[in-house]
Formats: structure tokens, C-alpha cells, sequence
């Protein structure tokens, strides 16, 4: 498997070499909108450790991951009034995975509503504003 790249992304974000729509860091995750969203709210959830995927996370950080999902699913549902939430983690390219730094998908979902395709639509900054304060709000109650 290919080496963890330091420089992907995710990892600009966590150094804070990059912006992000922060809604919930520990010690061990950092959780933030995902500024091209498949559903409204949709979150990612990533380890602070180095870890490129499902292949190279130790269980214990991975655990922390669905620690943080678990937390930001239940502040969502209350955030966007959600029907329901789909929770997805992709490794490799032939997993769907286009950032490599292992990241959990939390997407809040209502029913009727298909999530639109991955990587589809840029949201309008102001629209992400909004719905990170809401979590934010709501993760106050978690
Ligand atoms: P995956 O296919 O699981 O690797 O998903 C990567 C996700 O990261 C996609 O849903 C992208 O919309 C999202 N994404 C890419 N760049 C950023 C960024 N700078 N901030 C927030 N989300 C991002």
C-alpha cells in the first residue's frame, strides 16, 4: 500500500495550514463540514494520527473515529431534524476514497432525499456558516 502522504489535504487542515468549517475537535478527532456535501450536514470525522485508510489506522484511533461519527451523528439529527443518517468510510481509489487521510462520511438524511453524487457541488460558504453553527449548537446537548 502506498505511504501516508503528510501532505494530503486533511493534513493541512489538522496543522491548520488549510481552513475548514470546524464543528468538534478532541484530543483525538477533529470534525468538519464537508464543503462539497452530499447531504445537508454532511460531516467528516478524522483521526488526529497519521493514517491513510482502514488498512493502516490502529483499531484504538479508529475507535475514536466512530467515537466522534457517533457524536456528530446524534447532534445532526437534532441540527437538521434528520430521518435518518448514512455513515460511510472509503479506502483506496478503488474503494471511492479521493483523500487520503482516512475520513468518516456522516450525512444526515430525510426521507425521499437521494444523497447527490460524491464530489458533485461546491456549497455556498454562507450556506456551511450556517449549518456549522447549528451543529455546534446542537453539539452542546452531546
Ligand atoms: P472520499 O471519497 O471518502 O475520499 O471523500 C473525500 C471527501 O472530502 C469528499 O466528500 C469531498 O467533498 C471532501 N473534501 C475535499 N476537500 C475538502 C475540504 N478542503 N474541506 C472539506 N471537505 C473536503
Amino acid at each position: 500500500m502506498t505511504a501516508y502522504d503528510p501532505n494530503n489535504i486533511f493534513a493541512k487542515i489538522l496543522r491548520g495550514e488549510f481552513p475548514c468549517y470546524k464543528v468538534y475537535e478532541d484530543d483525538h478527532v477533529l470534525a468538519f463540514l464537508d464543503i462539497m456535501p452530499r447531504s445537508t450536514g454532511h460531516t467528516l470525522v478524522i483521526p488526529k494520527a497519521p493514517a491513510r485508510n482502514i488498512f493502516d489506522i490502529t483499531a484504538e484511533d479508529y475507535g475514536h473515529v466512530a467515537r466522534g461519527a457517533h457524536k456528530i451523528a446524534a447532534a445532526a439529527k437534532t441540527a437538521f431534524k434528520a430521518d435518518g443518517m448514512t455513515i460511510g468510510q472509503f479506502s483506496e481509489a478503488s474503494g471511492g476514497q479521493v483523500v487520503f487521510h482516512l475520513h468518516m462520511h456522516v450525512m444526515p438524511r430525510h426521507d425521499d432525499v437521494a444523497l447527490l453524487p460524491p464530489t458533485s457541488r461546491k456549497e455556498d460558504p454562507k450556506v456551511l456558516e450556517d449549518h456549522a453553527t447549528k451543529l455546534i449548537a446542537a453539539l452542546q446537548a452531546f
